[in-house]
């Protein structure tokens, strides 16, 4: 290699240039023939990060981009190995429009400097004149940039296309002529309409795509109009002429002259979506008219029960129009204000998605209707609803209210037939086919003798031994016979009554299922123990009364009313002394009555027609012997079951012995009167006539006795005195004597008196008495009575002065009070006395009888008889009770009924 040609700094095809290189933006370095740098310029200094200083006369440039030695493009050419450039530059190289013999490349370096960088490198050979190749030059420009954005764009680009390309939604571009011709289309729309190839679709006409080829009009029209349209619908055709629903989105495209020069669009297949949706359209249109036509309330409303929608129904229900409805809350109408929290339909709702309740809602007229409201959840787009659908159960509720008063009317009638069976008076029981007691009221139970539940699941042989045979028997006739046994009579022993033989009249009737099945017995027991004794002793009483007559000499008649018959016993001869006449009337029984008795028997009859009244006459019958005699006869009506009269049946005594044993008495009676008044008459005028000769030999005695008084001896003196005492006591006893016979002589004068005057009256007669004997006398609230003034002085005064005398006390206290007795006033008058020794109890009230002795109590014993006299003329009684030494209560009655007693 020669000097000449070789490129160093002086080499004259490179003055000046070294000044360009250096300055240039553009990195680029120079190297000679020998491949060594001799140019490495600032710009490359920067990009490459490799100083100058270290890369110049090196081959090493290499450096600033591979990372291991291989030739850059500068050193193919200097080499002027054209050839080698597709080897290392693979065919990404090309010769320079620019610069002749230069050639260049574009490229990723990786390292280079900061790294990462797109360069364009263009490199050429440095020639001299004569065309040899002296050296070579490289220069690079950082594409990096536009690189990126290139590389971004492509794969916008890409991804664009793919999703143009795959996605379901046809883009194309057509012309605006109503003929119009597809400028370009993707495979989706060919794809969306059937075609095989988007090329076919370019053969076809845009109109032929309508199935109205007037909607083509109309939306070129708006195109024209707007320049773009939206989400348009249209409903266009396959290729094989299906139609297909789709949405179209367009904008025009104008040319400089402002008309349309084609048309953008896209296009996208919403048949599934048209169809579902008129599907939903139907059957939304279809539930609609379900819901406008169902019997039921339905409203549509969330879980506050805010109504959403109603039907007219449901409205209807309210007394309303659904306009006004909806919009308003469930709970407005309702009775019970929270219906729905009440119920917890909610909570259900929220737990099984459906509920069921009754509820009552207000209609706006302020009816209330019962609701049967049975709701469910609905899921929508917008979230959880709640369906209602409402049945009118008022007339269900109002049946179930009747129903159910019914039922407990029957519940009712069920306990009340529970208590009768219970407490029926006859034994009630039921029995299954062992014979075991099923039932059993307590009449039953108490006739066994155990309580009723004692009973149940026990045979009869178990509970009522003695009973289980005839028992036995009677069941075996029912089952047989499958018919009831009635009136049966039972005798035995219950445990209930040991040892007493009873008697029960039972009915056993079968108890039968539905198939006739004989399943058990009711039995029905009807004690009739009492009556049977009853019976016995009916017969017993008339076998006694057919004695009593026998023996009484009776005779017993019965009179048919109807026939007018009599019949008689046999003892009527007895009676009548002849036979009877076995035709006996009425009218040919008083002929045999006296004639003056006669009158009397027909009042008395008349009034037994009349009044009902018995029959009771004595009369006298006269015997054909022409004899009187009397009878005494007793008769009853008898009725028939009209009530008309039917029957007398009486009895007849022949009372003429003890009708001459009274006539004697009344004359005995009589004969005794008389002698008693002739006795009183003697008593009193004894009595009243001896007063005068007694007063005359007391006086006489008394004269004798002051005269001579000192003029005879002691003794005769003496005797004077006894006969002196003699005479004044035959005074009071005659005094005495004449009180009482005059209380049965005197006619008294009755009327009211107050007793209490009289007690007053006397304690203030007697006030000496009482006041050296240290008495008091006690009384109170001493009544009225009806009585004889002065008498009743005298029975008062004569009681008091007994208690004050038979009285050894300190203080003689004597208590007087009445006490009200039915019809009678009972006085009582208490002492602290001595009392009676029980052994004078009979000789207390009677006339002249003392049970002391002169010498110890002073008296004439006719006090206590005048008493007696008196309350026996008022029509009283007297009585006493005493013990000795614990004082004496007399009593005695004065009469105070209507009837007043008087002498
Ligand atoms: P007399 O008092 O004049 O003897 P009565 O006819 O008044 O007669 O009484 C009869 C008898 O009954 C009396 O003798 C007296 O023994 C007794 N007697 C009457 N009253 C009482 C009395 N209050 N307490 C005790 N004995 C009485």
């Amino acid at each position: 290699m020669t000097g000449d040609h070789h490129l160093n700094k002086s080499s004259p095809g490179l003055i000046g240039l070294e000044a360009i290189i250096n300055f240039s933006p553009l990195p680029q370095f120079v190297i000679d023939r020998d491949h060594k740098v001799i140019y490495w310029n600032k710009a490359l200094e920067e990009y490459s990060k490799l100083k100058a200083s270290d890369i110049l006369s090196t081959d090493k440039h290499w450096k600033a981009f591979y990372k291991s030695k291989r030739p850059c493009m500068v050193d193919l050419l200097v080499d002027e190995d054209i050839g080698s450039l597709s080897y290392w530059f693979s065919h990404n190289f090309k010769k320079s429009e620019l610069v002749e013999g230069a050639y260049e490349a574009e490229d990723y370096f990786p390292h280079m400097g900061d790294g990462d960088k797109y360069l364009h490198f263009t490199a050429s050979a440095i020639k001299d004149q004569s065309g040899n190749v002296i050296g070579g030059l490289e220069s690079f420009e950082d594409i990096t940039q536009r690189k990126i954005a290139e590389n971004d764009l492509q794969e916008s680009e890409e991804k664009f296309r793919s999703l143009v390309e795959n996605l379901n939604v046809g883009v194309y571009r057509n012309t605006v002529d109503l003929g119009g011709y597809f400028i370009q289309v993707n495979q989706a729309f060919a794809r969306m309409f059937g075609y095989e190839s988007t090329s076919e679709i370019m053969e076809t006409k845009v109109i032929d795509f309508f199935l109205d080829p007037s909607e083509r009009i109309t939306f070129l029209e708006d195109l024209k109009k707007e320049g773009s349209i939206i989400d348009r619908e249209l409903h266009l055709k396959k290729k094989d002429n299906t139609p297909i629903w789709v949405s179209v989105s367009a904008k025009a495209h104008y040319n400089e002259q402002g008309t349309i020069e084609w048309v953008d669009g896209i296009i996208e297949d919403i048949n599934h979506r048209k169809i579902s949706e008129e599907a939903l359209i139907k059957s939304e249109e279809r539930y609609r008219s379900i819901v406008e036509n169902i019997n039921d309330g339905f409203c549509i409303h969330d879980f506050e029960g805010n109504i959403q929608d109603c039907n007219e129904n449901f409205a209807m229900m309210l007394g309303s129009v659904p306009e006004e409805i909806i919009g308003t809350n469930l709970d407005e109408f309702s009775s019970n204000t929270m219906m729905l929290e009440k119920n917890n339909v909610t909570g259900e709702l929220k737990k099984t998605g459906i509920v069921e309740f009754d509820a009552d809602l207000l209609k706006k007229d302020g009816n209330r209707c019962y609701y049967n409201i049975k709701s469910s959840i609905v899921s929508g787009k917008n979230g959880d609803k709640v369906h209602s659908f409402l049945r009118d159960v008022t007339k269900r509720r109002e049946m179930e209210e009747i129903l159910h008063e019914s039922e407990i009317k029957s519940q009712k009638r069920l306990a009340e037939i529970e208590a009768i069976y219970n407490s029926a008076p006859i034994g009630l029981c039921v029995l299954d086919r062992n014979l075991r007691f099923v039932r059993i009221n307590d009449r039953m139970a108490k006739i066994n003798g155990f309580p009723p539940e004692e009973h149940i699941g026990k045979t009869i042989q178990e509970i009522v031994p003695d009973l289980a045979e005839q028992g036995e028997i009677v069941a075996k006739e029912v089952f047989e016979t499958k018919k009831k046994v009635m009136g049966r009579e039972f005798n035995g022993i219950t445990p209930a009554k040991p040892g007493v033989l009873r008697t029960w009249i039972e009915q056993w009737y079968p108890v039968k299922d539905s198939s006739n099945q004989i399943i058990g017995i009711n039995v029905a027991v009807l004690e009739i123990t009492d009556i049977k004794r009853a019976d016995k002793a009916l017969k017993k009483s008339e076998e006694k009364l057919r004695l009593a007559i026998e023996g009484a000499d009776a005779v017993m008649w019965f009179w048919n009313l109807e026939k007018d018959v009599f019949e008689w016993t046999d003892r009527y001869i007895n009676i009548f002394g002849t036979n009877p006449d076995p035709e006996m009337s009425y009218d040919d029984f008083l002929k045999s009555v006296h004639p003056e008795d006669r009158e009397k028997v027909k009042n008395a009859t008349q009034r037994v027609m009349q009044y009902g009244e018995d029959f009771k006459v004595e009369l006298r019958t006269i015997w054909p012997d022409r004899s009187i005699h009397w009878v005494y006869s007793l008769g009853r009506l008898f009725y028939d079951f009209q009530g008309k009269p039917k029957e007398m049946i009486g009895i007849a005594i022949d009372i003429t012995p003890s009708k001459l044993a009274e006539q004697e008495l009344q004359e005995t009676l009589k004969q005794l009167k008389r002698s008693n008044a002739e006795l009183e008459q003697f008593a009193y005028v004894a009595s009243h006539d001896l007063q005068e000769p007694l007063r005359m030999i007391t006086s006489f005695l008394q004269l004798l006795q002051r005269r001579y008084e000192n003029q005879i001896d002691s003794d005769a003196n003496e005797f004077i005195q006894f006969a002196v005492d003699g005479a004044a006591r035959m005074q009071e006893l005659v005094n005495d004597l004449l009180t009482y016979s005059r209380i049965g002589r005197k006619t008294g004068k009755f009327e009211y008196v107050n007793t209490e005057d009289i007690l007053k009256q006397i304690t203030f007669d007697s006030r000496l008495l009482i006041e050296e004997n240290n008495a008091h006398i006690n009384y109170d609230n001493l009544p009225l009575v009806w009585a004889d003034y002065t008498q009743m002085v005298q029975v008062f005064q004569n009681l008091i002065s007994n208690s004050i005398k038979y009285n050894e006390q300190e203080n003689p206290t004597i208590n007087i009070s009445a006490e009200k007795k039915v019809n009678d006033w009972v006085f009582k008058v208490e002492d602290n006395g001595i009392g009676i020794d029980p052994k004078h109890r009979v000789h207390v009230f009677k006339i002249f009888q003392r049970l002391h002795g002169r010498d110890e109590y002073d008296g004439t014993g006719i006090g206590l008889a005048i008493v007696k006299r008196i309350v026996e003329q008022h029509g009283g009684m007297i009585w006493y009770e005493s013990k000795p030494g614990e004082g004496s209560i007399f009593y005695f009655s004065i009469p105070q009924g209507d009837e007043k007693y008087e002498i």
